[in-house]
């Protein structure tokens, strides 16, 4: 049984805006050797925003994604981190976490550059988002 029903409240994201992308890069970079984690917020189908989660701490996404601090908001679809020792493929603590919260998530992997970063959906399938 999921936390909370996204599945009510989807709205399908297609997009991320390049300025909140290279921001989440750059967040990364300035994390490194530190992940870098927080929340995916959309608007009309597109990720315009991240929120940096509170109190989270450097290791595993388990740790770092406290799943009963997390904002059962629509319009937050997912999550964002870092993985400083590069690969974007998910961890089983990652594949864990996407199960449980929402439904596109973005994994960023050293060196941080416009293309070092993957898109999964709520199963952990790499999934399409376009820059614009
Ligand atoms: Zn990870």
């Amino acid at each position: 049984m999921p936390l909370f029903d996204f599945t009510k409240h989807m709205e399908p994201v297609t997009a991320i805006r390049m300025r909140t992308l290279k921001m989440i890069l750059e967040a990364s970079k300035s994390q490194f050797p530190e992940e870098f984690a927080g929340l995916l917020k959309a608007d009309k189908g597109v990720i315009k925003e991240v929120w940096l989660l509170p109190g989270t701490e450097s290791g595993e996404t388990s740790a770092l994604f406290r799943l009963n601090m997390l904002p059962r908001e629509p319009k937050v679809v997912g999550t964002v981190h870092s993985h400083p020792a590069g690969g974007c493929r998910p961890s089983d603590a990652d594949l864990d976490l996407f199960t449980r919260f929402g439904y596109c998530h973005i994994i960023a992997c050293a060196p941080y550059g416009l293309k070092n970063w993957s898109c999964y959906d709520g199963n952990g399938n790499r999934r399409k988002l376009e820059v614009v």
